[in-house]
């Protein structure tokens, strides 16, 4: 049985605020033919840039994943890029007017919803896949991190995190099978620690951050006036912290949120591969630059094996 290549029946835009600049942008998603792969275009530049999605393009992991050619760049992509692969996408162009896109609620759910929207169709050509024939592996020893693939039928990943902090301690999530992506992972919100927030926040390192679009964790109780400070910070009138360590900004969706968002993030950076895998990840403590750098590692060995 072939499965053929797929893009959007139509466009579809979606208007959001980037995280990192504040500033409200407008992302369309358009139908593209076979072999294509998703590719971003920077609508805002002279001469309308655009930047193909794959791993040779990942010029920094710092904060999200951010893909770049010739001066012009895309920050946050992975977010975007786990919908397309959730919903098996294999061609779209991402038109984008500003640098970063959109982080709705720091969850998959509304690229995912937009692709609904717009309708999949079918292409006159074969889908490939990348085919794991070997385990592979790569371990950051000063990060704890390790990820390992080995050869399945199917895409599946089991993910687990382990900020060594009381709130957030080891949590794994599963993914099976990527008929499971829609409802399982893609509403899974990003995370972040009071702390890193507080200093991100101080150092204007996010505008568009407020109390929607993470899980805010505090590692420790916080005195009234810290409090206070955080209301004003974020515009709220009362913000406290919940039994669960987590801001009441919001309540979990499912208790491992966190690890499952992290699984979405992988799916996400893996997808720079530029073809779907098929294969079994088994990850722990991933991050954006352990994503990459196990996706170049991945696209050595398969380079190899089909110069053979
Ligand atoms: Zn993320």
């Amino acid at each position: 049985m072939t499965e053929r290549q797929t893009t959007l029946e139509t466009t579809v835009s979606i208007e959001g605020q980037g995280l990192h600049t504040g500033k409200m942008g407008k992302m369309t998603f358009c139908p593209a033919p076979a072999n294509h792969g998703i590719k971003f275009k920077r609508v805002d530049l002279q001469g309308q840039p655009v930047i193909d999605a794959i791993i040779e393009n990942v010029i920094s992991t710092d904060r999200g994943t951010c893909i770049g050619t010739d001066g012009a760049k895309v920050h946050t992509i992975e977010h975007v890029m786990a919908a397309f692969r959730g919903m098996n996408i294999d061609n779209a162009l991402i038109e984008l007017n500003m640098e970063e896109i959109p982080i709705k609620d720091g969850s998959a759910k509304f690229f995912v919803a937009a692709i609904e929207k717009a309708g999949i169709k079918e292409l006159n050509a074969e889908r490939e896949y990348i085919e794991i024939t070997e385990n592979i592996s790569i371990e950051i020893p000063e990060k704890k991190t390790k990820i390992e693939i080995r050869p399945s039928k199917r895409f599946s990943l089991n993910v687990t995190i382990d900020f060594e902090s009381v709130v957030l301690g080891e949590q794994t999530a599963i993914m099976d099978d990527i008929s499971e992506f829609k409802d399982k992972i893609s509403p899974c919100r990003t995370f972040v620690f009071l702390h890193e927030l507080e200093f991100l926040l101080k150092n204007n390192l996010i505008k568009g951050g407020d109390l929607n679009n993470a899980i805010v964790f505090v590692n420790h109780q916080l005195p009234q006036e810290e409090m206070d400070y955080l209301s004003d910070l974020f515009k709220k009138p009362r913000v406290k912290v919940n039994g669960n360590g987590i801001l009441n900004n919001l309540s979990l969706y499912f208790d491992n949120e966190p690890a499952r968002h992290k699984l979405l993030d992988m799916m996400g950076d893996l997808y720079l591969l530029g073809k779907p895998i098929k294969g079994h990840v088994t990850a722990y403590r991933p991050g954006h630059h352990a994503n990459t750098e196990f996706a170049r590692l991945i696209s050595e060995k398969i380079s190899v094996v089909t110069n053979d």
